[in-house]
């Protein structure tokens, strides 16, 4: 079912892991799809194969989330090069792990910046052409450490803890123009971000997950793009974990 067709979608950090299987979801269901990415990349131009393949237009929308400007003029373009953005997703993100007592300020800054303001620069951008249009969905991928904390993950935590915040608040701003927003929370899911983690760590983790396996990029695309489709009209200022039940 095409849920999406003739819809224009920016999923940022889109590349690879979770925002590339966001991309290809929304292809499936028939959104024309522009990928935000910092630097070229052979997986960037292999994706937008894939997703011209499912039949729809693919955009390459380069800049830095964490940039104000960059932002913006990633958005702009987006809207010239199709005419609307109907759904935007906030996927971008890193981590620079560590305790507390160890944590380098600039740590602690780099994290905030992408991941926390990243969002409100994409967000910000994006609203005034989505109140225009009176519509528009906005997906926020926060994190279960946003909720629960992570020894470890201060800097990470709080920006997903951020996120959340963000996402209720611009949820009750933005409804009365005919605009969702959302986050969903994922637990561990496996892709580059997740690899570089020690075996010890992942075996840990494994075991306090109820349905026994880790998320693939897959599970979390299919509840984002849930939230981006009309069947999740009524949906909005929700943070929905996507975590084999790690958090209940
Ligand atoms: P990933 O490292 O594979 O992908 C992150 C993407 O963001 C990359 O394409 C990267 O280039 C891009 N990016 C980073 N900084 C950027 C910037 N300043 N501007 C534009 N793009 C930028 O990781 P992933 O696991 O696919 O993570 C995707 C999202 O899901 C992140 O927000 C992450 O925090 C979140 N998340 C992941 C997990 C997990 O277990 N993998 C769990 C919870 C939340």
């Amino acid at each position: 079912m095409e849920l999406l067709k003739g819809k224009v979608a920016v999923v940022t950090g889109g590349a690879r892991g979770i925002g590339r299987a966001i991309c290809l979801r929304l292809a499936e269901m028939g959104a024309d799809v522009a990928v935000n990415y910092r630097k070229d990349s052979e997986e960037l131009e292999a994706l937008i194969k894939e997703i011209e393949g499912k039949g729809v237009r693919a955009f390459k929308a380069q800049g830095d989330v964490s940039i104000f400007e960059d932002a913006k003029n990633m958005i702009n373009k987006v809207n010239e090069f199709f005419g609307s953005v109907d759904i935007l997703v906030n996927n971008a993100g890193i981590t620079k792990d560590g305790l507390l007592l160890r944590m380098k300020e600039e740590d602690f800054d780099k994290v905030i910046q992408v991941n926390l303001k990243g969002v409100f620069n994409c967000t910000r951008h994006v609203s005034p052409i989505m109140i225009k249009q009176r519509s528009g969905k906005i997906v926020n991928i926060s994190s279960v450490v946003g909720i629960s904390g992570n020894a470890g993950q201060v800097n990470y935590s709080a920006a997903k803890a951020g996120i959340i915040g963000v996402t209720k608040s611009v949820a009750k701003e933005l409804a009365s123009r005919g605009i969702t927003v959302n986050a969903v929370a994922p637990g561990f899911i496996k892709t580059s971000m997740t690899e570089v983690l020690p075996e010890k760590s992942k075996n840990a983790t494994l075991s306090t997950i109820p349905l026994k396996r880790f998320g693939m990029p897959e599970d979390v695309a299919n509840v984002v793009c849930f939230l981006a489709s009309p069947q999740a009209d009524y949906v909005t200022g929700q943070v929905i974990n996507v975590d084999g039940g790690m958090l209940m």
